[in-house]
């Protein structure tokens, strides 16, 4: 029975498709009428699969780009460069201008395709790029009606030049220079990391035919030992066990943990790193399912507390609601004096549209009673429709000469 080669190329192809199809399809989906992942300019609105995160609740932002950080170095410490070699743009979209030298098209004819593959690339995915920003359906509707913005018709543009001159002059040498991903992970790698190697106990095997320095990217010799430039690729895995195939021999290339493969995935800095991205995933769920969308704040009135002619003492608020929801809000507001009796102005819900920001004055008048001191009042603002519970605390002041 023949030795069956390695074929991580035709896996990276899956991959790579899937993580076209879902960048360039992501701004399409639309949850509750909005692109399922967006930054919405005009608003300062990032939408994220159906919920709507407003500048003032950027720490749900910030919690989430630091569990995404963690995420990412626990990833390098176990597996390196994986991500570079089969999920990072750069190295999909320079492997999709490559098809034509892969189909062996040669002479006047390849260098057409060359170009037009990369100009199309280019083009689409430097839209891609602003339907990050502005709604895809948005921009091709204003792009057939020749009204598209001239500001967006600069990005695109500036986009699709910088993506094109990077296809054709930078490809796979960013990886090895300038990539800042690229700078780090030689602080994330250790002795257990995945890396690529040749089989240490069957170098010896080796024809020497130089296939698998031919097809590396980043022009690594790995029979020189594991370059820090790889970006695990497996390109040199798959040609060489197509060369040994001949021989009826596996590959000499491969996937190891560590050097001769005696790595361990369990280590404490695993453990270390994974517990605190546990930590902030959970914090992140938290946050999301805590989240009102409301904000609410008692600030101060411009009426300081008084006493009325009916011996009620009077102070006055004002309650500032900011609607981050896609749908209005009518809050009831009840203050509670803890069993002191009161009046309190604001009877009707207070109605705030959709993205609003409205503020109400609110005055409570208490019975004055003899030794009185100022008092904490709670002020509760509900919405059953909306299962919206906020409670607020406020000082109800007694004026001195009382
Ligand atoms: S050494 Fe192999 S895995 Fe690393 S970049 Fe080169 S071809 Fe890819
Ligand atoms: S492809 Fe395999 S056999 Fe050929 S030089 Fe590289 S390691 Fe040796």
């Amino acid at each position: 029975m023949g030795i069956k080669c390695n074929n991580f190329r035709t896996w990276r192809w899956v991959v790579e498709l899937l993580q076209a199809l879902i960048i360039l399809g992501l701004p399409f989906v639309r949850i509750h009428g909005e692109s399922a992942f967006r930054f919405d300019i005009p608003s300062l609105r990032l939408h994220v699969f159906g919920h709507g995160i407003w500048m003032q609740e950027l720490f749900i932002v910030l919690v989430a780009t630091l569990f995404l950080a963690l995420l990412f170095i626990l990833i390098t410490l176990v597996f390196g460069r994986i991500w570079c070699g089969w999920l990072c743009p750069q190295t999909v979209l320079v492997d999709f201008t490559s098809v034509v030298d892969r189909a062996k098209i040669t002479g006047s004819l390849r260098n057409l395709l060359v170009f037009l593959l990369t100009f199309l690339l280019s083009v689409i995915v430097a839209a891609s790029l602003i339907w990050y920003f502005v709604s895809p359906y948005e921009f091709i509707h204003d792009l057939m009606a020749g009204t598209l913005g001239t500001a967006t018709w600069g990005f695109w543009i500036a986009f699709a030049v910088i993506l094109f001159l990077n296809f054709t002059f930078l490809r796979h040498t960013w990886c090895k220079t300038v990539c800042p991903y690229s700078m780090l992970q030689g602080v994330l790698f250790d002795k257990n990391t995945l890396i690529i190697e040749l089989d240490p106990a069957r170098s010896s095997e080796c024809i020497n035919c130089s296939r698998c320095l031919k097809v590396c990217p980043t022009e690594i010799d790995i029979r020189k030992g594991f370059g820090s430039a790889c970006i695990n690729c497996a390109e040199c895995i798959d040609a060489c066990s197509t060369v040994m195939a001949r021989f009826n021999k596996k590959g000499l290339i491969r996937y190891a943990f560590g050097t001769a493969n005696e790595g361990r995935v369990a280590r404490q800095s695993f453990f270390i790193i994974g517990a605190f991205t546990v930590l902030l995933l959970v914090s992140l769920i938290y946050l999301m399912m805590a989240r009102t969308g409301v904000e609410v704040a008692l600030l101060p009135h411009t009426m300081e507390a008084r006493q009325t002619k009916d011996k009620l003492i009077i102070n006055a608020y004002v309650v500032s609601v900011i609607n981050m929801l896609d749908a209005p809000i009518d809050l009831n507001v009840t203050v509670d004096a803890g069993g002191t009796s009161l009046v309190q102005s604001l009877m009707e819900p207070v109605h705030v549209g959709p993205g609003d920001k409205n503020k109400f004055p609110l005055f409570v008048k208490i019975q004055k009673t003899p030794g009185m001191k100022t008092m904490k009042l709670r002020v509760k603002l509900i919405d059953q429709r909306k299962k919206i519970h906020i409670n607020k605390e406020a000082n109800f002041v007694i004026p001195n000469e009382l």
